[in-house]
């Protein structure tokens, strides 16, 4: 069958790429289907302009310039990337292999599956306030664009790392920002408030945005209510920027056969699912001590590839031959 592949990986997040260069390492005809229509994950989705620290030998990157790195290094075997297609099922055939169903109809086959699939799919909890619809295009859940803040009075609107994050991101670039949260205490690393103190941000803690106003479709202030006294303030504003967490959404993947917990898939040391020939890896895999970072699924990506190059031939070797000596990459 032409279109069954060696590997399918379902999640075309950051360590669904790598996954798949792995995979390409180790000749495997590989596939990544994801939901959104690009590929990046979280990454992609939440923190594209926002510098990552944490990755050995990379002391500062954008994340777009990380999601673009990994997928042009997920392309050097060609594997195939199917986007805008949510799995929502999959089951074992009688041959074995196994078929993947997508919301749209669409059937995949494959030999094994790699679920690194994060945290499920993704959606942004919206801002609950009149004028949200009116001034649609002012008001933004993540930043793809830093620039598009420059000059601008920017309201942001959250308690958690992001928003904090996004507050003193902004400081540097927006003529002003404010920073809006309905608790007392923001819910960041101390670290991290204590520098949001430290900085020009206007914090408003015991508050949350009520109205969006302006005139005809420009925004030009919204209105916070303080949950402490009553009172309510109005602050001038071109941008809001919203950061009140998202609603992730697992779907029908419970339902497939393999083991769960409360935090994840359930994996033992070679990413193996409690189903022979399918494997997790990246933030969905749960196993004791797991990290949810980027490196961490750098790691568990290739360690499921090799379960699954073995489940295909347990003759194969172990693992790849390591890419300095590896035959793809001699002159
Ligand atoms: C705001 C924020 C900041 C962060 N900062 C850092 C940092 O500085 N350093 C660090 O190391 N980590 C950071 N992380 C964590 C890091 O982003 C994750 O560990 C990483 O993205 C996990 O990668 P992943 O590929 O496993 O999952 P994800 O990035 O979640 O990607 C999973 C992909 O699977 C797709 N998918 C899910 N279900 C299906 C389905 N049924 N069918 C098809 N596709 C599906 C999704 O659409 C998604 O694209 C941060 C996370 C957040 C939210």
């Amino acid at each position: 069958m032409s279109n069954l592949y060696d590997v399918t990986i379902i999640g075309g997040g950051p360590v669904g790429l790598f996954t798949a260069f792995y995979s390409g390492l180790r000749s495997l005809k590989t596939k990544i289907i994801d939901a959104e229509p690009a590929v990046g994950g979280k990454i992609r989705y939440f923190y594209p302009e926002k510098v990552i620290r944490d990755i050995g030998g990379i002391p500062a990157i954008k994340g777009h310039d990380l999601v673009k790195n990994l997928h042009d290094q997920a392309l050097t075997f060609k594997p195939t990337i199917v986007c805008n297609e949510r799995i929502t099922d999959l089951k074992r055939q009688t041959d074995g292999t196994f078929l993947l169903i997508s919301e749209n109809g669409t059937l995949h086959h494959s030999k094994t599956v790699i679920i690194a699939a994060g945290s499920g799919t993704y959606e942004v909890n919206k801002l609950e306030a009149s004028g949200s619809e009116a001034f649609a295009s002012q008001l933004h859940y993540d930043i793809q664009d830093l620039t598009i803040f420059k000059g601008k009075r920017v309201v942001v609107s959250g308690g958690g790392n992001a928003a904090i994050d996004w507050a003193e991101t902004l400081d540097a670039i927006a003529s002003e920002v404010h920073l809006i949260y309905r608790g007392e205490n923001f819910k960041g690393h101390e670290e991290r408030v204590k520098e949001l103190h430290d900085s020009n941000v206007f914090i408003h803690v015991n508050h949350e945005i009520t109205a969006l106003q302006g005139d005809s479709q420009t925004l030009t202030n919204c209105v916070i209510h303080c949950n402490k006294d009553g009172n309510t303030t109005k602050i001038e504003a071109d941008a809001i920027l919203v950061n009140h967490g998202v609603k992730v959404d697992i779907g029908s993947m419970q339902n497939w056969g393999f083991h769960f917990d409360e935090s994840g898939i359930v994996v033992n040391h070679e990413m193996e699912t409690s189903v022979p020939g399918i494997y997790a890896c990246g933030d969905i895999c749960a196993y004791p001590r797991k990290m949810r970072i980027i490196a961490a699924g750098i790691h568990e990506g290739p360690i499921a590839i090799n379960s699954a190059k073995n489940y295909l031939d347990p003759d194969a070797e172990q693992v790849a031959m390591v890419s300095t000596h590896h035959e793809s990459f001699h002159d």
